[in-house]
């Protein structure tokens, strides 16, 4: 097996929301915010190379949306997916797979491109896209809180395309040979984590449970989940289950900081070592 760093580009959040009930003074030291409040976020998908599959985790927000909406996410950075792709040999056509952890705009935006006619189409046009039953159901009957991170074109389109499946909700499920499915549900209902054997470690892919570095400690929340407690719960969980394992986190927002081992302080779990995926090698 081969993993591959998939950049797909900077956004910009409300730094507040990012962290909840944490105070602006302490996030700012870790995340600086902008004039507008705004925090630089990276999304960092991952790309699974196991025999003749080749697996894209989650998609970064796409293209095919309108200036008005980017403006509104101040897009920035040099990369994106095709170039990231390309940066290891493929292209879009190549992609068996594109599991998506779930389905708000910045994680699966690029999982729905425009043809030529402007029709929306299935960006990935022989891959198989897989969501689950659960998660599907809460997305396309969103609640008025969620309703703005899950949007039709990126969704709808989808199962138009007769390339959606649904994987099953049990925790550990296997995906293929040396991929497990997490699941959890304080972000939003029924988020996929993909925890992956490489190299002799164990690479869980923190999508929103964790998304950077600077969320290590347990209440630093985002106000963007349904249920924050039970978000604490599994970050509490996930966080000395990795910590026992010897687990790498994979951060798909972190803006500089890729992976990272955690180590035990008097503060509670923090990070260990911080280094890149293609570190590994
Ligand atoms: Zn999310």
């Amino acid at each position: 097996m081969q993993l591959y760093t998939i950049e797909t580009g900077l956004f910009k959040l409300d730094g507040g929301a990012m962290f909840g009930v944490v105070p602006k003074s302490i996030w700012n030291r870790t995340n600086p915010a902008d004039q507008n409040n705004l925090c630089t976020w990276a999304m960092r998908c991952l790309l699974i190379q196991e025999g003749k599959r080749l697996v894209l985790v989650d998609t970064g927000i796409g293209e095919k949306q309108d200036q008005k909406f980017f403006d509104h996410y101040y897009l920035h950075g040099a990369d994106t997916l095709d170039k990231s792709l390309a940066k290891h040999g493929f292209g879009r056509t190549d992609i068996t797979d594109v599991l998506l952890t779930h389905l708000h705009f910045d994680h699966c935006g690029g999982a729905i491109a425009r043809d030529q006619e402007g029709n929306l189409v299935a960006a990935f046009p022989n891959a198989t896209y897989w969501s689950n039953e659960e998660h599907w159901n809460w997305a396309t009957l969103p609640n008025e809180r969620e309703k703005a991170s899950f949007l039709k074109e990126n969704i709808l389109p989808i199962r138009e395309s007769g390339q959606l499946r649904f994987l099953p909700t049990t925790d550990g499920t296997s995906f293929m040979e040396d991929v497990r499915i997490r699941l959890t549900g304080g972000h939003t209902a029924a988020m996929m984590l993909p925890q992956i054997s490489y190299k002799g470690k164990t690479i869980l892919y923190m999508a929103d449970l964790l998304p950077s570095t600077g969320h290590l400690p347990l209440p630093y929340v985002m106000a963007y989940d349904m249920f924050p407690l039970t978000t604490l719960k599994e970050k509490r969980h996930y966080l000395t289950e990795a910590l026992e394992g010897q687990y790498i986190l994979y951060f798909e927002h972190d803006p500089v900081n890729e992976c990272c081992t955690l180590q035990q302080t008097e503060k509670g779990i923090r990070v260990g070592e911080l280094f890149k995926l293609s570190d590994l090698d």
